[in-house]
């Protein structure tokens, strides 16, 4: 027992797969199509996807948004838990990755609750702040270019409702995050990003060590 959280060392990472992810079949076959590739690990892993499913259902989320879609598994995850009149904003620049979701969301019935906006993911959220769509989403998953998570954050707290939550991607950036002497672009951006949520008094937060870190904030 100890007051720390505990490693996963393989063995006790398969447990906690076996004994609590249920991953339905068609997010598997995507899992298994996407493992093709090689930028295959930019995928969440299953048991985030699950977390990020009960999440939207604690959450009663309707209107969602999504930065950073690659070949669709994330979306997947949020779409699923979603209402049948729910909706999901899925932003990514890649035709050839989203090409890849679109398909798996057809297969699920799920693709009508996806709205696919393929260009830079800061112009879409930009306009649509310009529309008057502040304070309307429940939810909201950033999961793309590092470099841009601040800018992300602060478009997605506008546009999230007193209460909606932020997940964010890769907080713990493989453990780089806490080497000094790792002074990469994207590894900057995450600390910057890691640091302000630390203290930031808009909203209430965790990071929570599941896959890559993710870091909760809740709008106050
Ligand atoms: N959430 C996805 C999943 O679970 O499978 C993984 C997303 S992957 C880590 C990052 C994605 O961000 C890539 O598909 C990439 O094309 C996209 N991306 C990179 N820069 C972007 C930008 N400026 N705007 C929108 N998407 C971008
Ligand atoms: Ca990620």
């Amino acid at each position: 027992m100890s007051n720390r959280t505990v490693s996963l060392d393989d063995r006790l990472y398969d447990y906690l797969l076996a004994v609590s992810v249920r991953e339905p079949r068609v997010l598997a076959e995507l899992r298994e199509e996407t493992a093709k590739l090689p930028n295959a690990g930019m995928q969440i892993s299953p048991e985030q996807g699950q977390f990020m499913r009960l999440l939207v259902e604690l959450l009663g989320a309707r209107r969602t948004l999504e930065i950073g879609v690659f070949t669709g598994y994330s979306a997947l995850c949020v779409a699923q838990a979603l209402p049948p009149d729910g909706e999901l904003v899925a932003c990514d620049v890649s035709e050839e990755y989203t090409n890849v979701a679109r398909r798996y969301w057809q297969r699920a019935g799920l693709e009508q609750r996806i709205q696919l906006e393929l260009g830079p993911a800061l112009a879409t959220l930009d306009r649509r702040i310009a529309a008057g769509e502040a304070g309307s989403y429940d939810f909201a998953f950033i999961d793309a270019d590092k470099e841009s998570y601040q800018a992300y954050y602060e478009r997605c707290l506008q546009l999230l409702r007193q209460g909606g939550l932020i997940a964010i991607d890769n907080v713990l950036w493989g453990g780089s995050v806490a080497d000094p002497e790792n002074q990469k672009s994207s590894t900057l951006a995450i600390r910057a990003l890691n640091s302000k949520l630390a203290d930031d008094p808009r909203v209430s937060v965790s990071l929570i060590p599941i896959g890559d870190g993710l870091f909760l904030a809740r709008k106050r």
